[in-house]
């Protein structure tokens, strides 16, 4: 999501996918939270645990299809806060791009946009979440 999308066409899209993030990163997001936001965010009530081919993390929990970070106006509660894989977007993974996202079928990001977003996926993105192709909730 981004502060200028024009979400009355697509409705944060981007934000009906349960973002993932390791147990550190949650932990750090939750620090970060209550520093920018002044929020207690409970680690069992925001997240759930996932479980990976690689490892163990925590997914953002969804209420009704949507981010449970999503307000009323369909704007991010936590944006400055919020996870690689939400800032990333519409990366979804190294070398793919989520052609759902109005921003991307309008060309609003450049391709320079998109191969800088793409390097920053491969280095940034925790290197487990890049491996694992399905997410089992526990
Ligand atoms: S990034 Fe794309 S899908 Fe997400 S809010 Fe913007 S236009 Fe909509
Ligand atoms: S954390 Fe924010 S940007 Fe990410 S999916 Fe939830 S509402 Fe969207």
């Amino acid at each position: 999501m981004g502060f200028d999308c024009d979400i009355k066409i697509c409705r944060s899209l981007c934000c009906r996918n349960c973002a993932v993030v390791t147990e550190d990163e949650a932990i750090a997001l939750i620090g970060k939270v209550k520093k920018e936001y002044g929020l207690d965010l409970e680690l069992k009530k925001y997240f759930r645990k996932a479980q990976g081919e690689h490892g163990h993390y925590f997914a953002v929990k969804m209420i009704k299809g949507q981010c449970i970070f999503l307000d009323k106006e369909k704007r991010c509660r936590i944006y400055r806060c919020r996870p690689k894989l939400c800032e990333l977007y519409p990366v979804v993974d190294i070398d793919v791009v989520d052609a759902r996202c109005p921003d991307v079928m309008k060309n609003r990001f450049s391709q320079d946009m998109l191969e800088t977003l793409k390097k920053r996926y491969a280095i940034e993105v925790d290197e487990r979440i890049r491996k694992e192709q399905i997410f089992c909730f526990v």
